[in-house]
C-alpha cells in the first residue's frame, strides 16, 4: 500500500466517524476513514434512535432506506410503578444503519487496524502508511487516539464507567412493544428488549460498573435473572444463545476532547448520556462539531450536546402517561 495523505485522518467509521467525514465532505474538506472492522459490521446495541438524529442528519425518518421500527409507545417498569409513556422513538439494526452513515458520508474507507499513531510534520502518522494534519479519534471505547494523546494527561472517569451485555437475533414476538425496567432486583441501571420492524428482538442490560462491585454483583447474575423475567413473561423462548458483552464510559466529570488538532468523538469522547446512555446521537453531534471546528478553524465545543436523554423523551408524553400499576 502506498503512504496515504489527507487534510484529516479519522479513526473508527461508526457514527461519530462517519457523522465528521459526511460534513467535512460537504464542506469540501479531504478526509479518510481507517476502521479495522469491513462494513457492515455487528456493534452492540439496542439500537435505540431519537428523532433528534434524524434532525441532525437532515434525514426524513421515512427515507431511511433499512428497516425501521417506530415506537408511539415506551412501556417502563420500576420495581414499584409500571407506566406506559407516549413517545415517537425509533430502533434500527446497527449491523444497517452505521454502514448506511458510513456510505453516505462519500469518504474514502481503509479497511485497516490503527496500531501506532505518532505526531510528525505538523501533523500525525499512522503505522507509517498513514498523514493527517488533524486528527480525529471515532474509535469508540478502545480508541487509539484516546489512547495516544488523552489516556495519560486527561483519563476517563471510572466512576462513569458502564459495563453492558445484550443480544439480537431473528426472532418472532407477537408484542411489540419496546420495554424499560429501571433498577430491577436494585440494578444500578436498567434492561430493555426492543422488538425490531424486520423480525429481529434485541434485549440487553447495562449497569454502573463501581456500583455493582460495591454490592459484590455481577452482571450476569442480573441477565439471568432478565432472561427468567422475559421467559415468564411469555417474551422469550427456548433462549440458548450467547449474549455480548461489552463496556463504555456514560458522560461524567467535563473530559478533554482537544489535544493540538487531535479531537475525540462519540464513546471515545464518553459523551453517552448520563440516564440512559444513549450515545448515537452524542456521536452523531460531536462528530459533525469536531468538522465544524477543523472547517471554521474555531473551537470544539461539546457543551450543546445533551447529557440526559429523559428530558426530551418525557416532553412529549409526561401529560398522557398512563400507569399500569
Ligand atoms: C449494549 C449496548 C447497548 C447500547 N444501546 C444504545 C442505544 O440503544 N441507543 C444509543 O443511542 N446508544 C446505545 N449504546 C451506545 C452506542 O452504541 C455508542 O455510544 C455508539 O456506538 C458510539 O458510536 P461511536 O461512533 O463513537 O463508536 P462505535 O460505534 O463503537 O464505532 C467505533 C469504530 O471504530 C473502529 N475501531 C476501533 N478501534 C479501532 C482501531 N484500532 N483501528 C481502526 N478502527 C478502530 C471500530 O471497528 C468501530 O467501527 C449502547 C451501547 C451498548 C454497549
Amino acid at each position: 500500500m502506498s503512504y496515504q495523505k489527507t487534510e484529516v485522518l479519522i479513526v473508527g467509521g461508526g457514527p461519530a466517524g462517519a457523522a465528521c467525514a459526511g460534513a467535512l465532505r460537504q464542506n469540501g474538506v479531504d478526509c479518510l476513514v481507517l476502521d479495522k472492522a469491513t462494513f457492515p459490521r455487528s456493534k452492540p446495541c439496542a439500537g435505540w434512535i431519537t428523532p433528534e438524529i434524524f434532525q441532525a442528519l437532515k434525514v426524513n425518518p421515512a427515507d431511511y432506506p433499512h428497516g425501521l421500527t417506530t415506537f408511539r409507545s415506551f412501556r417502563i417498569e420500576f420495581p414499584r410503578a409500571k407506566f406506559k409513556l407516549p413517545v415517537r422513538q425509533y430502533a434500527i439494526r446497527r449491523y444497517e444503519f452505521d454502514e448506511w452513515l458510513l456510505n453516505r458520508s462519500g469518504a474514502t474507507v481503509v479497511n485497516h487496524e490503527v496500531k501506532t499513531i505518532v505526531t510528525r510534520s505538523g501533523g500525525y502518522e499512522i503505522d507509517g502508511k498513514f498523514f493527517g494534519k488533524n486528527l480525529v479519534g471515532a474509535g469508540g471505547t478502545h480508541c487509539p487516539v484516546y489512547r495516544t494523546f488523552f489516556q495519560s494527561t486527561a483519563p476517563r472517569d471510572a466512576d462513569a464507567l458502564v459495563i453492558a451485555r445484550e443480544d439480537e437475533f431473528p426472532y418472532r414476538t407477537t408484542d411489540p412493544q419496546c420495554r424499560l425496567w429501571f433498577s430491577e432486583n436494585d440494578l444500578p441501571g436498567y434492561a430493555w428488549f426492543v422488538p425490531k420492524t424486520d423480525g429481529y428482538v434485541n434485549f440487553g442490560i447495562g449497569g454502573l460498573a463501581v456500583s455493582l462491585k460495591q454490592k459484590g454483583e455481577t452482571l450476569k447474575q442480573h441477565w439471568d435473572l432478565l432472561q427468567q423475567r422475559l421467559e415468564e413473561a411469555g417474551l422469550l423462548r427456548d433462549y440458548t444463545r450467547r449474549p455480548v458483552g461489552h463496556y463504555y464510559y456514560r458522560r461524567g466529570r467535563p473530559q478533554r476532547v482537544r489535544h493540538e488538532n487531535a479531537f475525540l468523538a462519540g464513546d471515545a469522547a464518553s459523551l453517552a448520556t448520563y440516564d440512559m446512555g444513549e450515545g448515537i446521537r452524542a456521536a452523531i453531534m460531536s462528530g459533525q462539531r469536531v468538522a465544524q471546528a477543523i472547517v471554521h478553524d474555531s473551537a470544539y465545543d461539546i457543551t450543546a450536546i445533551p447529557k440526559y436523554s429523559l428530558p426530551s423523551i418525557l416532553k412529549s408524553g409526561l401529560k398522557s402517561l398512563v400507569s399500569l400499576s
